[in-house]
């Protein structure tokens, strides 16, 4: 039987750590070329790299900050040159830089912006110019090509001392659903992931210790943290012909952390 992602190559960025490297390595073992992005710390990308294709899969690591317009072209020229085309864009890349509201600098607003918004706005353009012009082929193509933006439950849970992370949030949340539209005719589909809390470097603080673990799981009706995989699974499902008629949405990862759970003792 064919794999779930033959024939598709994908690009996953920041793909080093986290959600984004469990990711690639779904997509991957799902049958998938994955390119995976890094920003900074390229041993780690290598010895991804070297663990897909240590289990026969295709894999090659680039160095682009998602934030950057030269860059985001090149991983795409890279990853076209590499594996002849591109069908899925995860755009992964965020980080947080938290702060009171009179205490955040204009930089750590400018800096989440740029990389969870701006980044997803660049990815997503590179990624819809070259679905539109590449053949269709080397695969039962139902859509020309798909991206995944991994949003947050931020995209509508407000979160005091995150402002510029729930905006940026918040804003691929829109820019999800207003690209699934503009595009749709064109048989690309746009989706968004909105994982809860996983346990990952960006979160270290909320989980790794009893008293920060136990506050967290009051917010989690399903009973226990999220693991990069229980995302990934969802991210090949939406990469695949087998979410082809879905479309501007966005799918919650989360263990019904979006589903008020202040509220199961307050009937
Ligand atoms: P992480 O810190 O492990 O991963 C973030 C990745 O983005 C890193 O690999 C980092 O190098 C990369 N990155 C940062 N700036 C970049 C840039 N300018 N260009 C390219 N890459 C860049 O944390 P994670 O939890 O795996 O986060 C992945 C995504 O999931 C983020 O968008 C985050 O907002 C989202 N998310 C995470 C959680 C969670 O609980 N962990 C919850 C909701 C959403």
């Amino acid at each position: 039987k064919e794999q779930l992602l033959a024939h598709h190559a994908a690009i996953v960025t920041g793909a080093s750590s986290g959600i984004g490297l469990a990711v690639a390595e779904a997509l991957a073992a799902a049958g998938a070329a994955v390119v995976v992005n890094y920003r900074s710390d390229g041993d780690r990308a290598d010895a991804l790299v070297e663990r897909i294709v240590g289990d026969n899969g295709r894999a090659i690591a680039v160095q682009a900050d998602v934030s950057d317009e030269a860059d985001v072209a090149r991983l795409f020229d890279v990853a076209a040159e590499a594996f002849g085309r591109i069908d899925v864009l995860v755009s992964n890349s965020g980080v947080q830089k938290d702060a009171a509201v009179a205490d955040m600098s204009l930089a750590d607003w400018n800096t989440v912006i740029d990389v969870n918004l701006t980044g997803q706005f660049l990815c997503a353009r590179e990624a819809v110019r070259r679905f539109r012009v590449q053949p269709c082929k080397g695969r039962p193509a139902r859509s020309a090509g798909t991206i995944i933006a991994m949003s947050s439950v931020h995209e509508i849970i407000p979160w005091a001392g995150h402002i510029n992370y729930a905006a940026a949030k918040g804003g691929t949340r829109m820019l999800t659903r207003s690209l699934a539209q503009e595009v749709a005719a064109d048989s690309i589909r746009v989706n968004a992931i909105a994982p809860g809390a996983i346990r990952t470097p960006i979160n270290k603080d909320a989980w790794d210790s009893d008293a920060a673990l136990e506050k967290l799981l009051r917010l989690i009706p399903y009973g226990r943290i999220g693991e990069p995989e229980d995302v990934a699974r969802a991210a090949v499902w939406l990469a695949s012909d087998q979410a082809d008629y879905v479309t501007g949405t966005t799918l919650f990862v989360d263990g019904g952390m979006s589903l008020y759970p202040e509220f199961r003792d307050n009937g």
